[in-house]
């Protein structure tokens, strides 16, 4: 049963229902759309109101109106269609529910606009047929339940939709199209001037096409009026081979410590041969004497320095030279932190460094990384002994990343996306993001590091999994796969064989636990369950991390032949999004090329040095050393705590700058190294505390971390006292674990006799580590992620433009409420000082907005603002008071407010929107860009002159349409000057009556949209378990209740209660199918129909299938459940008692086809965490595909679905509620009332197939009607059709009738042979009817020969299509009577009439259509058909 909700407010949902019944429903406009939602609504029980002149009355809309016609009348009979013969008047929208706009002739597309916005104003939801921008809502045919009707609003999102599209085909244009294309006219225009004849546009053209083949987009796009000159001298020249447009270089050569012997030849060359050498004037006059090209001696002032060498730098780098930057200082040059080379990286020139240090100062320099290949120079240079000269030669392509916003997972995927040629990705959770970017870069055609597409394969997650990477690395792809850490579980086994054939695989997962509250933690325990494996296993720790370890893994299993296994934190890191440095694709490839090749050189060394000599071969452009195990801290450190992934990145905030403390982060964690591990480990050591992720606590063993660490210390050389080991495991369902969880930890482990084993407890949101002074923090609340999801990106945009280089942001989601709440985090350093941003949630910002003003009736925002910061509310309501505000928030809220002397500024932001905008569709993009303006106005550490400058700037570079532009720059600009700011008066202080609120909800990450699918899936508990006595009251005490009986009261339609009288097999029974004929008894039920209409059969389930599966699920089939109903048409609540037994074969339909929402319905019921993996999965947005091949394939039933997940194990009400109840299947009725007035007969097939794993099914109701035998009773109801015969009994009759669809022909034929009897004249009939085989499937045949000797079917054609060679239909026999069907129909007023299968419908219309265009134009024979559709005389019954 769904819940009946009465819609008010349109934009609130994309599903959107009324119930209209009793309610005014306006229908403006006379056509037949008019006339259908007329009847529409006038089933529904509205009263209907239709406005349309004369004139403009259809033919179908004055059938409803006269309720003439069967169907009308008799849907219509409990409602009332008045009609205004007049043209709209805006008094008719008084009242109304609904209107319905349609598009005739009586409404212009002016007065559908006019009433499109007074119904707006009105706020009484609108559908203007030929306007979608104006509607509300479209309706879903298919969703009409009785009073209930449901509807799918665009929200107004039509045209943003659009927009969207259009955005994408503009976003899958290369980069650099548009210059490249310029280039092109520019070198076209001057071929023209220097070759204008005519008789060389050929050639031109060719030498155009050429120059386009040769050169990428992108270098055409930066090629230089020079080069363009310089093609056409080479057109000129008739040479045949294109010029090589020469590529600048860029080389910086640092002097250093050491001597003279350590310039290599590499140093020695480059300054030799560069065509431009500008130096530092500290530099020596022995280097300078090297330099045989241009050299510039730059200014001694830095920022002159820095100017003038750019400027000359570039210049030269155009031209193409190899230009030579020489500079003095230390011999380390980190790429990206260089300001001077990140200037050259900004203009696009990728240089980078890769240092040629003297051999033997190589090995040790954190950048030396490319010493294989650098020799020591034997050239006898001259040069004073304390001038070194360690040289780094840059190459075209950079090697250092360059600053982007991107989450942990997609630095990961992007890595493995450039590195590899396919990725298999593994989603486990719902909803999971994982495959999202691969998907797309590989939909957009983006290729890898090598120049080759790379392929993304999205799979379920099954025993076996990854078994497919296996295969496809054995056949030489280079593979990786992306997870998350629960799917590794399932690749054990493809694991094992990938390690064994030495397949360089590499997997990055998302290392997560879900816990039993939905909540996503860290978790590195799926991670050491793969410790056997043979795969190495290296772990991350934030954003940054993610990117540069996953280059370390690649590079590393390259070289080793050895599968790496690389986990990032699958909760915070993975959707985190931080301005981290990535490298790009191309350059990705070189520098693991140059990486491999020297790694190479030490392969043999054990796996642990080796991964080691990789880290350090990076190490220049990861800009970090990284090593194996690290220590931080305290070199005398006596506690030293070990932790991996992302708590040892929350750890070091705890532990820096504390005395006596250290911390060792382990990396490689399989294989373990204990030498590496000791090695780091500070001789002072007395406690080594391990916060182990691994474990969660309680469970009984030692963690694998513990049992590593504790073994390094017995099992190795470790001469000194062994230190004391302490563990921390998780406490269960921990969110978020952070630097005050561990400053907690510390002081706990500081006591004099600690315990070993102890509980990291999640944090209090009230302890916190504070930001450092230069880190500002931002929280932004709001109750729809989306909304803010748009606004995160442009923060970070803004933030970027003021100089800030460190910008994080995340986004938390709480599924446990209805209406998904957000917030979202923004941590940003300004002024570059704190590179590493805390990873821990924030606890106090500087700046908290509340976007939606409801959140504060349910959570204290205030708690999360540190003294003296603002608070920013957006509320309806323009100018208000001290005093508004004292009487809108919640006292609690009050308290902080004024304790913490926050500043409230006030803005209502959606009214601006409206205001500016009059798409509702467009309105949160309005407000979201005024309050984005207002965060840069009012936050701390935000230049609100350069955000409001750099947002204005953003908008002319994207708004393309100049209204929307000032429309938009007007939202902004109001917002910026219409909030209002004031100092939270001190009384709030003293506002006590109020109590206490939350400060936080719980985040859940990764299944956000669990609630909204929560919120559809709403399912209204009707059924109770109750005593089994209770239902005997009303039958002992009949007097005190009214008792009746009733098969399906839940129906919702007038039932018939009818019984078989014959069940006759038409097709042979050797026949593969089973057609058969029933006739019903209709006895005093009261049942009666009309020609055409249809049956509804409320069938039954087998009742031996329902007792097997009763015992199978545990269940008593005597429980009694009862219903309390309320009855529509009178109000009283009537109670229905039923067993349990009795409704699984009445009523539910527990062998139908489940959907979505019943496999997310047992996620919570089920206690098997790979059972509740599967279920989220199938019930995501990614498992979508893999449900809809389960059920193609092997078509579960409810039942099946239980039994595939048996530990989802719904108490009976709940099973009851989440299973819909059996539908009546409907089946043409093939009789006439007329000739047999007590009976109703039908024509029905068996409806049969076969799983693919070879299961024979049966439909539902086929089954049960092919198996009742006379006597037994079945429920019916009655449906309308649109199959009537025509209103003249001597109108032609033309019927097609496939298979069972012959059925309402018979009825027809028997109607007519009625009329004849009577005496009346009937017109020619003419029965196309196709099946099989004549000696099988002609059905009703011997009736239709005697009515054909009759000549009442005055003709008869038969396609039986495999009686003969040559495939025979009835479109053929139609097709060869075209010049009789024309002229019956269009000529006689005859009416065409197809039944059965959908199949031939096109055929049919073309037959149709040629057979006209004898007489008229194809156009207008098409036209005609339609008009016949409209008249009723070309009527499709398809089914
Ligand atoms: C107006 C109208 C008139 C009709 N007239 C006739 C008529 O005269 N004669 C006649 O024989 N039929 C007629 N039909 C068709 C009839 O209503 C039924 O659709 C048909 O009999 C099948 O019903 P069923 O319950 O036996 O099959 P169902 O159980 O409804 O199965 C139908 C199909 O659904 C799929 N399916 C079922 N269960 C699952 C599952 N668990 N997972 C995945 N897929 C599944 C299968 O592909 C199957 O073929 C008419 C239909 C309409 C709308």
């Amino acid at each position: 049963m769904s819940k009946v909700v009465e819609s008010k407010n349109t934009s609130s949902s994309l599903i959107v229902s009324w119930a209209i019944a009793g309610k005014k429903v306006l229908v403006v406009g006379g056509d037949s759309i008019a006339a259908s939602r007329a009847v529409f609504a006038a089933e529904a029980g509205a009263v209907v109101s239709v406005v349309t002149p004369f004139a403009s009355l259809s033919a179908s809309l004055k059938s409803v109106l006269s309720g003439s016609t069967g169907s009308t009348a008799s849907s219509t009979s409990n409602a009332q269609v008045q009609w205004f013969d007049r043209s709209f008047e805006s008094k008719d929208l008084d009242g109304a529910a609904l209107v319905f706009v349609c598009a005739d002739s009586s409404v212009s597309s002016a007065l559908a606009r006019q009433i499109g916005s007074l119904a707006k104003e009105k706020g009484v939801p609108v559908n203007v047929a030929s306007l979608p921008e104006l509607s509300d809502f479209f309706f879903m045919s298919t969703y009409k339940d009785q009073s209930l009707q449901v509807a799918i609003s665009t929200n107004g999102n039509g045209p943003r939709l659009a927009a969207k599209l259009r955005k994408q085909i503009v976003n899958s244009i290369p980069a650099h199209a548009g210059s490249a294309l310029e280039v092109l006219a520019k070198l076209r225009n001057a071929l023209k001037v220097a070759d204008p004849s005519q008789a060389s546009n050929a050639r031109r053209m060719a030498f155009v096409n050429k120059v386009s083949e040769t050169w990428s987009v992108e270098t055409l796009a930066s090629f230089t009026e020079s080069e363009v000159s310089a093609l056409v001298k080479a057109y000129q020249s008739q040479s045949v081979d294109l010029p090589r447009v020469k590529q600048g270089s860029l080389r910086v050569i640092r002097t250093g410590s050491g001597s003279v012997e350590d310039l290599t030849v590499g140093a020695y060359r480059a300054l030799s041969e560069a065509e431009l050498v500008l130096s530092d004037s500290a530099v020596p006059k022995e280097f300078l004497d090297l330099v045989n090209g241009d050299l510039m001696v730059v200014p001694a002032e830095a920022e002159r320095a820095s100017d003038t060498m750019i400027v000359a730098a570039i210049r030269a780098l155009e031209l193409g030279q190899n230009v030579i930057r020489l500079r003095v200082g230390s011999d380390a040059i980190s790429v990206s932190e260089d300001e001077e080379l990140n200037a050259f990286l900004q203009r696009g020139h990728n240089a980078h460094v890769v240092p040629c240090v003297s051999a033997i100062r190589a090995v040790a320099a954190p950048v030396a990384t490319i010493k294989e290949s650098v020799q020591v120079t034997q050239a006898p240079v001259s040069i004073a002994k304390q001038l070194v000269v360690p040289v780094a030669a840059a190459q075209v392509h950079t090697a250092a990343g360059s600053p982007t916003l991107i989450s942990g997972q997609d630095a990961a995927a992007h890595v493995a996306y450039a590195l590899t040629d396919m990725s298999f990705v593994y989603p486990v959770l719902p909803e999971s993001t994982l495959a999202a970017s691969p998907t797309a870069w590989s939909a957009k055609g983006l290729k890898n590091a090598h120049g080759k597409f790379h392929k993304v394969s999205t799979l379920e997650t099954r025993a076996g999994a990854a078994s497919i990477a296996h295969g496809a690395a054995h056949a030489g792809s280079a593979v990786s796969v992306l997870a998350n850490s629960a799917a590794l579980t399932h690749m054990l086994p493809s694991m094992y064989q990938i390690a064994a054939d030495k397949l360089p695989v590499v997997i990055h997962a998302a290392a997560q636990a879900v816990d039993k509250d939905f909540g996503v933690h860290a978790s590195a325990a799926d991670v050491y369950a793969t410790s056997f494996t043979g795969f190495a296993a290296i772990g991350s720790g934030n954003v940054k991390e993610a990117h540069d370890v996953a280059v370390i893994a690649h590079v590393a299993a390259t070289v080793s032949q050895t599968p790496f296994l690389h986990f990032y934190d699958g909760s915070r890191v993975a959707n985190e999004k931080s301005v981290a440095p990535v490298i790009e694709t191309a350059a990705l490839g070189h520098v693991v090329k140059n990486a491999v090749s020297q790694a190479s050189a030490v392969k043999s060394v054990p796996l642990p040095d080796l991964v080691e000599a990789v880290m350090g071969s990076l190490a220049g452009q990861l800009g970090h050393a990284y090593k194996l195990f690290e220590y931080v801290g305290a070199k005398d450190a006596e506690t030293v705590v070990v932790a991996l992934g992302a708590s040892a990145a929350i750890a070091e905030e705890a532990v820096l700058g504390q005395a006596g403390v250290g911390l060792l982060k382990v990396r490689l964690v399989r294989p373990w190294s204990a030498r590496h591990f000791l090695a780091q480990l500070p001789r002072t050591v007395k406690r080594v505390v391990l916060i182990d992720d691994s474990k969660v606590a309680g469970a009984a063993g030692h963690g694998a971390l513990f049992l590593d660490v504790t073994s390094a210390f017995y099992d190795s050389v470790w001469s000194l006292p062994v230190p004391t080991i302490l563990k921390g495991n998780f406490a269960a369902g921990i969110q978020n674990f952070t630097a005050a969880a561990v400053q907690s930890l510390l002081k706990t482990v500081a006591t004099a006799s600690p315990r070993v084993e102890f509980k990291i407890e999640a944090p209090n949101a009230t302890s916190h580590v504070a930001a450092a002074s230069n880190v500002f923090e931002a929280i932004v609340w709001d109750q729809q992620a989306d909304n803010t999801e748009n606004i995160a990106p442009r923060a970070v945009k803004l933030l970027e433009s003021q100089g800030a280089s460190s910008v994080q942001i995340y986004t938390t989601t709480s599924s446990v409420t209805v209406e998904p709440i957000s917030s979202t985090h923004i941590r940003f350093s300004k002024d570059g000082s704190v590179t590493q941003l805390s990873q821990s949630l924030i606890s106090t910002a500087n700046y908290v907005a509340v976007h939606n003003v409801k959140l504060l009736e349910s959570y204290n925002v205030a708690a999360s603002i540190r003294e003296g910061g603002l608070l920013l509310i957006n509320r309806p309501g323009a100018n208000p008071t001290v005093a508004d505000l004292t009487k809108e928030l919640p006292d609690a809220v009050k308290r902080t407010l004024a304790q913490r002397k926050v500043r409230v500024a006030v803005v209502d932001a959606d009214k601006i929107a409206f205001n500016y905008t009059q798409f509702r569709g467009h309105r949160g993009e309005y407000r979201n860009l005024a309050l984005l303006g207002l965060l840069g106005k009012l936050c701390d550490g935000v230049d609100a002159g350069l955000a409001v400058k750099e947002l204005e700037a953003g908008l002319s570079a994207t708004e393309t349409d100049n209204t929307v532009y000032r429309t938009k720059l007007g939202a902004l600009r109001t917002a910026l000057s219409s909030v209002v700011v004031f100092n939270a008066p001190s009384e709030w202080g003293f506002a006590l009556m109020g109590a206490d609120l939350p400060k936080y909800f719980q985040p859940t990450f990764g299944l956000q949209k669990l609630s909204n699918l929560e919120k559809e899936d709403v399912v209204e508990v009707v059924g109770k378990a109750v005593a089994k006595y209770e239902p005997a009251l009303p039958v002992m005490f009949k007097e005190a209740f009214a008792l009746k009986s009733a098969l399906r009261p839940d129906a919702g339609e007038k039932t018939y209660v009818v019984t078989v009288t014959e069940n006759r097999r038409l097709t042979p029974d050797t026949y593969e199918r089973n057609v058969f004929h029933i006739e019903f008894d209709i006895g005093n039920s009261g049942l009666k129909y009309e020609i055409g209409e249809a049956l509804g059969v409320y069938g039954q389930n087998n009742p031996d299938h329902v007792e097997e599966f009763i015992q199978w699920y545990g269940l008593d089939g005597a429980q009694i459940i009862r219903f309390d109903r309320t009855n529509e048409a009178t109000g009283a609540v009537e109670t229905e008692y039923r067993t349990v037994s009795q409704l699984l074969v009445e009523v539910v339909d527990i062998f139908g086809k489940p959907g979505k929402k019943f496999f997310q319905s047992l996620i919570e019921h089920a206690t098997v965490m790979s059972e509740r993996e599967r279920l989220g999965f199938l019930a995501s947005g990614e498992g979508a595909d893999a449900l809809a091949k389960l059920q193609e394939e092997e078509t579960p039933t409810f039942a099946d679905v239980l039994q595939m997940f048996p530990s989802a194990h719904p108490p009976i009400e709940k099973l009851l509620a989440s299973i819909p109840n059996i539908k009546p299947r409907h089946y043409s009725i093939s009789s006439s009332m007329n000739v047999h007035p007590t009976s109703v007969h039908l024509l029905v097939v068996v409806v049969d197939w076969k799983t693919k794993s070879g299961k024979p099914r049966l439909g539902q109701c086929t089954r049960y009607l092919v198996g009742l035998r006379p006597g037994k009773t079945v429920t019916v109801s009655v449906k309308p059709s649109v199959m009537k015969l025509p209103p003249s009994h001597e109108a032609p009759v033309i019927m097609a009738g496939l298979g069972t669809g012959m059925a309402p022909f018979r009825a027809f034929v028997e109607e007519r042979a009625y009329q004849k009897a009577l005496g009346n004249k009937v017109g020619p009939m003419v029965l196309y009817f196709g099946a099989r085989h004549r000696s099988e499937e002609y059905l009703y045949g011997e009736e239709l020969e005697a009515y054909h000797a009759d000549d009442l079917l005055t003709h008869l054609r038969l396609a039986f299509s495999r009686d003969q060679k040559e495939k025979v239909y009835i479109q053929h026999k139609i097709k060869a009577d075209d010049a009789m069907l024309s002229e019956m129909i269009l000529k006689q007023g005859g009416a065409f009439y197809l039944c059965g299968p959908t199949w031939p419908v096109p055929d049919i219309r073309d037959a149709l259509v040629s057979a006209f265009s004898k007489y008229m134009t194809v156009e207008e024979a098409v036209e005609k058909l339609e008009a016949l559709k409209e008249e009723e005389r070309y009527v499709l019954e398809v089914y």
